[in-house]
């Protein structure tokens, strides 16, 4: 506003002062008031500025045609004007015409002359001038923010909030074109509702929006008010109606030739989009491309980059397998053999507790179930020597209780696994114990835990249980299954040996019920053979020749009987080793002579001819009565296997040895059945067809092999047997 004193003239009008005709060539308007505030003068540039004639302003008050005059700045000026006498400028908005204003109040003598000029292109050039300026410097914003972001996430925020704010919009909305070209997917957005969320996160390119259609021509949508939606999508419009935006821009965002996607900005007023505005959000989208552009170069880097760390991740994870393969195979062979070791399985477990520490656990508890049912705490192992006392003391506080919900009781019971890879204080706080067993347990720092049962033959024998402390680590489910390998193969061992021991209990009884037994058979037989020969003393020659069949009869079977008991004697014997020898020069050669004399009845009773060709003496270290038992066991098989044909038996020696051979041609032997042939109580046939106990072979074994000798037999079924029996000279070595 420019201010300039004037002097006070006296009343005319502005026709006294200028010819009309030039007032009305001027380019400026002007108009004269009088002291009332009447028009008295208007040319005709004044007219046009004014937008009204001489006619209908002349000699009235500008109040009455323009209302609220007063209230505005030109009102208020030309007051001060007349007022104060001075002159004034000022520039404002004249509302009625839709125009600025420069106007010069100049008082007059009581008059007001007012010069107008309508500057309203050079204002809207300056408001124009400063807007771009402004737009410019946030474009310049924009793309260092947009420069800085690298992921496409951070791109679409940085874009959506700064083109939200730059515009004054009230939703944001960006959305990248997905690889199958099908759909705008949401990369990010602002001021969108909720309840709309999830219907905006992908537009199908087919749905007939601004913001699809835009994508798809490639032409932004300008739709500056609700008529605009009417005319374009009348569809939508009941939607914008409903919601608070009036005005909306849709700009596809394009970079090196290729659409990527588009930007939606709503706004709550309708806004005519001006040259200006299109521009700038147009540059907006712009930028928004290069950088997702970029973005995606990134992201694929990235992607390629995490690929690759993957990839070398797998196959270090790959190798870290291999190796804990490996290790759990050399843990499990390694503990195979221990197990395999020892046929006495307190010691066994002993040692694997100690082989699981510290490789597979801090703690290891091996507990077995007895036969009773009862639980027997049987080793405990610490990975730390100094805490192993700590670990009893927990033992010993903490029975294994059968009837619990949980833990080793659970496992004896069940049969079932138990497995926790994180115990926590809060878990170990929930066990029913005295305080002083929980601040042992505490203390102990139990991190994880894994009890397995011991099972063999579907019986549970006991329970492994490992316990990570010290050491912090948490168990696996590849740990659970190598306690489970671990916890098979010591059931089985257990179970082994205690099939073991109970065999040997076994035959610990039979041997000692044999023992006895032939004790108690010999003493009745002994008086039996005693009254038998007293009354063949005190009978009559007359009743003895009578009954002399019968008696010879009863002395066969008593002799018969105790042939047998003394069998199983010698058999008990062997078992206890107590079979003694009595060595001294024996004759092996008379020996079988001897023999074969004795058993002369026998060889006729089979119908087997015995040839006998040896005549040499054969002098050995021997014990005379065990050599005899063995020529009569051989002998006595050859008439009994025999099957009535010829029987040859032969003597040889040399200075060493001397060798016995029994040959017959009778039943012979299968293949099969020679390797157990000298074994206890083993035949090769049935007792229906030959009686026997199978022992004779068995007891000439143990006698042959005593004398420091060997036996052996060559046999085919239907062809006869051979049997040799190789002794030296010298006797049993020392
Ligand atoms: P036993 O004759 O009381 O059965 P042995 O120990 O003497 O017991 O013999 C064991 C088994 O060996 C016999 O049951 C028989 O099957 C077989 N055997 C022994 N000697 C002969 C033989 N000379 N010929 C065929 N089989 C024989």
């Amino acid at each position: 506003m420019n201010r300039a004193r004037v002097p006070s003239g006296d009343s005319s009008t502005m026709g006294a002062l200028l010819p009309e005709a030039l007032l009305d060539v001027i380019t400026e308007g002007v108009t004269v008031f009088d002291a009332d505030g009447r028009f008295t003068y208007l040319n005709t540039v004044a007219e046009r500025v004014l937008g009204a004639s001489r006619e209908q302003l002349l000699g009235r008050r500008v109040g009455e045609v323009f209302p609220d005059f007063h209230e505005t700045p030109l009102g208020s000026a030309a007051q001060r004007a007349l007022i104060d006498r001075i002159s004034i400028t000022v520039e404002a908005f004249y509302a009625p015409q839709d125009v600025w204003l420069e106007a010069s109040m100049v008082p007059h003598g009581h008059h007001l002359v007012v010069l107008l000029r309508d500057v309203t292109a050079r204002r809207l050039a300056e408001v124009a001038q400063e807007k771009s300026a402004s737009r410019l410097s946030l474009l310049q914003e924009m793309t260092a923010k947009l420069s800085a972001a690298v992921s496409t996430e951070e791109v679409g925020a940085v874009l959506v909030r700064g083109a939200k704010e730059a515009t004054g919009a009230t939703l944001g909305w960006v959305g990248l074109v997905e690889p199958e070209g099908q759909a705008l997917r949401m990369v990010a957005s602002e001021g969108v509702p909720d309840e709309l969320m999830r219907q905006y996160t992908r537009l199908r390119l087919d749905a007939q929006l601004p913001l699809t259609r835009a994508f798809v021509s490639g032409e932004s949508e300008w739709l500056g008010s609700i008529a605009d939606f009417e005319a374009r999508y009348p569809h939508l419009v009941e939607f914008v109606r409903a919601s608070p935006s009036k005005a909306g821009a849709y700009v596809p965002m394009r970079a090196k030739d290729m659409s990527l996607g588009a930007i939606t900005l709503a706004f709550l007023e309708p806004r005519a989009f001006d040259e200006a505005d299109r521009g700038f959000m147009m540059a907006l989208a712009h930028q928004g491309a290069l950088a997702f552009d970029r973005a995606r170069l990134f992201d694929r880097e990235q992607m390629a980059r995490a690929e690759a760390e993957s990839l070398v991740m797998a196959q270090v994870r790959a190798r870290r397998e291999l190796e804990a393969v490996a290790w759990r195979q050399r843990f499990l062979s390694e503990a195979s053999t221990l197990l395999a070791g020892s046929l006495d399985y307190t010691t066994t477990m002993e040692s694997l507790a100690r082989l699981v520490v510290p490789e597979l656990a801090d703690l290891c508890a091996v507990d077995m179930l007895t036969e009773e049912g009862r639980v027997e705490h049987l080793a405990l192992a610490h990975a730390v020597p100094e805490r192993l006392e700590l670990a009893r003391e927990v033992v010993r506080g903490n029975p294994i209780d059968l009837s619990s919900e949980h833990g080793a009781g659970r496992v004896l019971r069940t049969g079932q696994p138990e497995w926790y890879p994180d115990v926590s204080d809060a878990a170990l706080a929930t066990l029913d114990r005295p305080s002083r067993v929980m601040t042992m347990l505490r203390e102990l720092g139990i991190r994880s835990f894994i009890c397995v049962p011991l099972v063999a033959r579907g019986r549970v024998l006991g329970c492994l249980s490992l316990l990570q402390t010290v050491s912090n680590r948490h168990y696996a489910e590849a740990d659970l299954r190598l306690a489970e390998e671990l916890a098979h193969r010591a059931a089985f061992n257990v179970d082994n040996a205690r099939l073991y021991r109970e065999a040997q209990e076994a035959i610990r009884l039979r041997d000692e019920f044999l023992s006895i037994a032939s004790h108690e058979l010999k003493t009745p037989l002994t008086s039996l053979r005693l009254q038998l020969s007293l009354l063949e003393r005190i009978m009559s020659p007359e009743s003895l020749a009578r009954v002399s069949g019968k008696l010879g009869g009863a002395h066969r079977q008593v002799d018969r009987l105790a042939s047998l008991v003394s069998t199983l004697l010698d058999v008990s014997r062997i078992a206890t080793r107590r079979i003694s020898l009595e060595l001294s020069e024996v004759d092996l050669t008379l020996a079988v002579r001897e023999a074969l004399e004795r058993l002369r009845e026998v060889f006729v009773q089979a119908g087997c001819d015995v040839t006998f060709q040896s005549w040499e003496p054969v002098v050995g270290r021997w014990d005379a009565l065990r050599l005899d038992q063995v020529i009569v066991n051989l002998l006595t098989n050859a008439a009994k296997y025999g099957q009535g044909q010829p029987i040859t038996v032969t003597v040889e020696a040399d200075q060493e040895q001397a060798r016995l051979t029994v040959r017959d041609e009778g039943i012979g032997i299968a293949a099969e059945a020679l390797p157990r042939l000298f074994g206890r109580f083993e035949r090769a046939v049935s007792v229906r067809h030959y009686g026997g106990l199978g022992l004779g072979l068995y007891i000439s074994r143990q006698i042959i092999e005593a004398l420091g000798g060997r036996v052996s037999v060559d046999s085919r079924p239907g062809e006869g047997s051979t049997f040799t029996v190789e002794l030296p000279r010298g006797g049993p070595r020392p």
